[in-house]
């Protein structure tokens, strides 16, 4: 074990209770090598999004990308998943199941969340795309989405604390002239050699607080958000999350590790170039 491990893993090892895993350069490495995997299966996903295609052949087609690079879907059996990615269109927010029988058609919108397992290291990623051109409520939906990931992203950066993070989520979101609603319940999480670790990552909150960021921290971040009220309901599948309103939903991840360097967008597959340039923020890659 390295004197640099040695003097780091004190920092975080322990906060509040939990345990937060810090990895190796050597370990960021690898889990870039998850990050592509879900980066391409999202990409092909994405493009076979259509009028007429079923959630369940968006499914095979991102289980096939996984497994075709020689890494595992993460969804796939999680706590009884039956899918390789979440399908979740219009009002649904999170979880949707894959069916063979579940239809799009031109003007719905769906999200795409991914993982996969590489060398025994996890990415997660998450998209909203619509089926056809968007409407203007949609395009404002999921731009303010992914803007709001980007923002969260940007503060990334080793020195800071976890909710930095959380808080330019939440001020990207309320920005906004449109009252948005930021679902609460679910959020971004720590990642590495498991899909889910600490720390939970609120998509809302006070700068300043929580964990510190150190380089070898690597976390999830995933704003969903909704046209209308934010609360949400859980469909009698036991997965489908839904607003209560009915009003429309969009989510956006992306797996980042904080390092030396900078925020390494590892699910992206410029590492974050162009994300966070807005922000002013240059990115390891
Ligand atoms: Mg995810
Ligand atoms: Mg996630």
């Amino acid at each position: 074990m390295s004197a640099g491990i040695l003097t780091r893993l004190p920092l975080l090892a322990k906060w509040s209770g939990r345990m937060i895993q810090i990895k190796t350069p050597q370990e960021i490495e690898l889990m870039r090598g998850a990050g592509l995997v879900v980066a391409r299966a999202i990409g092909a996903v994405r493009a076979a999004v259509r009028p007429g295609v079923t959630t369940g052949e968006l499914d095979a087609i991102a289980e096939d990308a996984i497994r075709s690079a020689g890494a595992v879907p993460s969804f796939l059996g999680y706590h009884g998943f039956t899918g390789s990615i979440c399908a979740s269109i219009n009002d649904e927010v999170v979880h949707g199941i894959p069916d063979p029988q579940r239809v799009l058609a031109e003007g719905d919108n769906i999200s795409i969340d991914c993982g996969a397992i590489l060398d025994g290291w996890h990415g997660d990623s998450a998209v909203t795309v619509t089926v056809g051109p968007p409407s203007a409520e949609d395009a404002a939906l999921i731009a303010v989405t992914e803007r709001s990931m980007w923002a969260g992203l940007a503060r990334a950066v080793a020195g800071g604390r976890l909710t930095d993070i959380s808080a330019a989520v939440e001020q990207a979101i309320t920005a906004e002239s449109h009252p948005y609603g930021i679902v609460d319940h679910y959020g971004g999480h720590g990642i590495g050699t498991e899909m889910h670790q600490d720390p939970h990552v609120l998509n809302y909150g006070r700068p300043g607080r929580g964990p510190r960021l150190v380089p070898g921290l690597a976390l999830a971040i995933e704003p969903m958000v909704t046209v209308g009220d934010p609360a949400t309901v859980e469909l009698d599948d036991g997965w489908t999350v839904v607003t209560k309103d009915g009003s429309r939903a969009a989510h956006f991840e992306h797996t980042v590790a904080i390092t030396p360097e900078g925020p390494w967008v590892l699910t992206a597959e410029d590492g974050g170039v162009a994300g966070l340039s807005p922000f002013g923020i240059t990115p390891r890659t």
